[in-house]
């Protein structure tokens, strides 16, 4: 089997990711580097993006941190509890 090199492999990702961003307005932020992760307030960009959170009025993104990928899974799921 032919497996793509990881480079490649992110390079895909990013162009989806791209795309994605840019369908939600959030390209142009996360170039300029004005995303900020919504839970520890890091610096977000392509590197290190790594939720993407729909809420009730916007968007919001939290970094690859495992702590913060948690958290915010949980915030996710708020809905669902209580
Ligand atoms: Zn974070």
């Amino acid at each position: 089997m032919n497996f793509m090199s990881k480079e490649e492999i992110l390079a895909v990702h990013e162009k989806k990711l791209e795309e994605f961003l840019r369908s939600l307005e959030l390209w142009d932020s996360l170039v300029k580097g004005e995303l900020k992760c919504v839970l520890c307030g890091v610096s977000i960009s392509v590197r290190n993006i790594g939720l993407i959170i729909p809420s009730k009025d916007n968007i919001v993104v939290c970094c690859s941190k495992p702590e913060c990928m948690f958290k915010a899974k949980e915030l996710r799921s708020d809905r669902n509890e209580g």
